[in-house]
């Protein structure tokens, strides 16, 4: 047992029985080379903030360039999503101010910001496609709080229009979840961003402090979520990432894949934990415990009824 878990300490994500997930960083600011010499798959989410933050105006289509083509060279042929800008609410810009708003977490942001600032996106996605061109790397592109399948079509005409070959979206809003398999048809994968979905979910400000309780991970009612996108990413034979902080939780990415998840993007410092629990559970296993989480009563209960089957003697 002991030598198993040990030879499923680097290389790929696997579930016991050999199903793959992927196993992707969370990447912002900071050193590429440091983020690329951790042992994963490539990028889950790139947030691409840090190149806006602070600043009087848009970065260049040239400086942007720059910056993509280090890190896509640094991740070598591995996998770079690139989540386009995510601006606005907890993330505001004053180059892409959008007007005042009493409740920004549900105004012109993320994708929407695209209506009053066009060339903001269309710029990005140019110097996505140039460095990825110049490097020759695996990129995707997703867009951000996309919440109708007309918006996912939408930004896949301008990805693909730029030159971007693998396009998809974030799934945060629950609107996108529940017509996921129709989201699907208009892109190539989508990715689960559980922080939003979970704020959306439960009507509960993400930035508040005091609302723990709604916004965990575990709520049975954001994995209903959840498992509305798995399947239908099942149904459509199509890549279902999951980015948001819950696939850093080792149980809970169990439930995840469970629930249909085909990656997990998370930290750096979290991969290990999950690489290894993905390690020891077959996906008939992870099926299991998922349905144990949906079925739950509430998230204190799915996760002692997950951790008691995961770890029987503790
Ligand atoms: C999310 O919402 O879960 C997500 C991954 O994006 P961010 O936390 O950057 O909004
Ligand atoms: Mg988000």
């Amino acid at each position: 047992r002991r030598r198993r878990s040990l030879a499923g300490a680097v290389g790929p994500g696997r579930t016991a029985d050999g199903h793959p997930v992927a196993l992707l960083l969370n990447v912002g600011e900071g050193d590429p080379d440091r983020a690329a010499a951790h042992d994963s798959e490539g990028v889950g989410l790139l947030r691409t903030e840090f190149l806006f933050l602070d600043r009087a105006a848009a970065p260049s289509v040239d400086e942007q360039v720059g910056t993509y083509t280090r890190l896509f060279s640094a991740f070598g042929g591995r996998t770079v999503t690139v989540r386009t800008l995510d601006a606005g609410s907890d993330k505001p810009l004053s180059f892409a101010a959008t007007g005042e708003e009493d409740n920004p977490a549900l105004g012109v942001r993320g994708f929407r910001t695209a209506r009053v600032h066009p060339d903001l996106l269309t710029d990005q996605l140019a110097a996505i496609a140039a460095a990825a061109r110049a490097t020759g790397a695996r990129v995707r592109v997703m867009a951000p709080m996309v919440s109708t399948p007309a918006e996912a079509a939408a930004f896949a005409a301008l990805a693909r229009g730029a030159g971007i070959g693998e396009v998809g979206v974030m799934i945060e809003v629950p609107a996108a979840a529940l017509l996921a398999d129709q989201v699907l048809g208009e892109v190539d994968f989508v990715s689960i961003g559980t922080n939003d979905l979970a704020q959306y979910t439960m009507a509960a400000d993400r930035t508040l402090g005091s609302l723990p309780d709604l916004l965990d991970p575990w709520q049975p009612a954001l994995l209903t979520m959840v498992a509305a996108v798995g399947a239908a990413g099942e149904r459509r034979g199509r890549p279902v990432g999951v980015c948001g902080e819950a696939a850093a939780d080792p149980l809970l990415a169990l439930v995840l894949v469970g629930l249909g998840a085909t990656s997990l993007s998370m930290s750096a410092p979290a991969l290990p934990a999950v690489r290894y629990a993905l390690g020891r559970h077959t996906r008939a296993e992870c099926r299991d415990l998922a349905d144990l989480a949906l079925t739950a009563e509430s998230p204190a209960h799915a996760r002692d009824q997950v951790h008691t089957a995961v770890h029987p003697d503790l």
